[in-house]
């Protein structure tokens, strides 16, 4: 007998294109048919066919505490009795902007929208405007959502599915568009001087979640933020992954590095719908109505995402350790696999940094997009299956990074890294 899931895939896909709401889910970069998730608790996933799964993608990111923290549910069922969507304001945006700009200092003013992609668009919209220039630099495999003018050379499920240039996208979007090489500053500046006056904003991943996991080396960032004040452009970090997960502000909380513009999702909805920009009061004080520049959104500052994404900051301020516990766990499975992969002698590179994760099928340290694309996905795909099969639920792709949350707890570390040799074994003969 098949399995609902593959039954639900099947009438999915007769519906919905590909079958899913978002491209990385459908597994198709790992072969097989994905699963239907019925239920989520702490550091779990249950399918519709009852079995569980320890749970490394935590939504993408926003699951820092785990599934349905009950702090978070709690307050979005006590805020349920009061409606759902008012479309006027409601004191708790101003609560989250007030939270958001005592945490992250370089944001002197925040608005909310609904995605990280809505964050994105809005941002180098700004900062065209705040310029008066029309050029965005961004770099090989970041991904900063699916708005036009970052589907070139992106990452994520782009990556993923092969696609660096999406058709739709028109030829004089992606003008405006240049790539640079992460963790190359030359890549950088080259642009810069063939391009002058004209580039309005640098934008970058800081620490990148979407082509795996890849770190900046030391004195990347501080070389491209010289670089933008060199050329009058303006900085934003798309802390859409690393915004309150790297630490309680960010990337930029384990720098002094501030950009101009930041952008920020997952984490501070709490695992409902939200996005946000901020910045410098000067540059924000250009949004609509303040200033001239539009934007705007029917369920922007919903009360049921601004109560869920309130108890989620709560809870990190409450619980500023968690950082500290989450780089731990971290730390304990990148040397745990580590150790596999030299015992096996299997060509594989680790990155970690904190609660974010990347194994990838590759004999070199993987620092830009095209180290990550020498990794083997077929044995990517062997592995991810496996530690399906072992009770273990990563991200589909090799192009993606694990969120470790607060509620894996040592027996699902120890889970974890016995599903690990078991997979890995599984890649020798693949
Ligand atoms: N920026 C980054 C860094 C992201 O990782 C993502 C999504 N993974 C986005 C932007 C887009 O966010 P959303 O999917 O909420 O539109």
């Amino acid at each position: 007998m098949g399995s609902l899931s593959a039954s639900y895939f099947e009438r999915a896909q007769e519906v919905i294109p590909g079958g899913v709401n978002s491209p990385v889910r459908a597994f198709k970069s790992v072969g097989g048919s994905p699963l239907f998730i019925q239920s989520a608790k702490g550091a779990y996933l249950k399918d519709v066919d009852g079995k569980e799964y320890i749970d490394l993608i935590g939504s993408w990111g926003p699951m820092l505490f785990g599934q349905a923290h009950p702090s978070i549910e709690n307050a979005v069922r006590e805020a349920l009795s009061n409606g759902f969507s008012f479309g006027a304001p409601s004191y708790n945006e101003v609560l989250i902007a007030e939270k958001i700009v005592s945490m992250i200092p370089s944001i002197e003013k925040v608005r909310l929208v609904n995605s990280g992609t809505e964050a994105t668009m809005a941002a180098i919209r700004l900062a065209r405007a705040y310029t008066n220039r029309d050029k965005i630099i961004k770099f090989e495999g970041c991904y900063h959502g699916h708005g036009d003018s970052f589907l070139i050379a992106a990452g994520s499920g782009v990556a993923t599915l092969g696609t660096p240039d999406s058709p739709g996208v028109t030829v004089s979007t992606a003008k405006d568009t240049l790539t640079a090489i992460y963790n190359d500053l030359a890549s950088l500046e080259l642009l810069f001087k063939a391009n002058p006056n004209s580039i309005s904003a640098v934008i970058l991943e800081p620490v990148v979640g979407n082509m795996g996991l890849v770190i900046p080396e030391p004195g990347f960032i501080e070389g491209i933020q010289q670089l933008c004040q060199t050329h009058g452009s303006l900085l934003i970090f798309d802390e859409v992954m690393t915004g309150f997960r790297l630490s309680s502000s960010g990337y930029q909380g384990l720098t002094q590095i501030q950009p101009d513009l930041t952008t920020l999702g997952k984490i501070i909805g709490g695992g409902l719908p939200v996005g946000a920009y901020g910045g410098k009061a000067e540059i924000m004080n250009m949004i609509a109505p303040a200033g001239p520049v539009y934007q705007a959104g029917t369920l922007s500052g919903n009360p049921l995402a601004t109560t869920a994404g309130l108890a989620m900051l709560n809870l990190i301020t409450n619980h500023p350790e968690v950082y500290q516990a989450l780089n731990q766990k971290g730390e304990f499975l990148a040397e745990g696999i580590r150790q596999q992969l030299k015992d096996l002698q299997i060509d594989g590179f680790v990155n970690q940094i904190g609660s974010m994760f990347t194994l990838f099928f590759t004999n070199i340290a993987v620092k830009n997009f095209s180290d990550a694309k020498t990794s083997d996905t077929a044995k990517f795909g062997v592995y991810f299956r496996e530690m399906l099969n072992q009770g273990v639920y990563l991200p589909p792709s090799q192009f993606e990074s694990w969120f470790l949350s607060a509620a894996l707890d040592q027996s699902h570390l120890d889970h974890i890294l016995k599903a690990s040799r078991i997979a890995l074994e599984k890649t020798l003969g693949a």
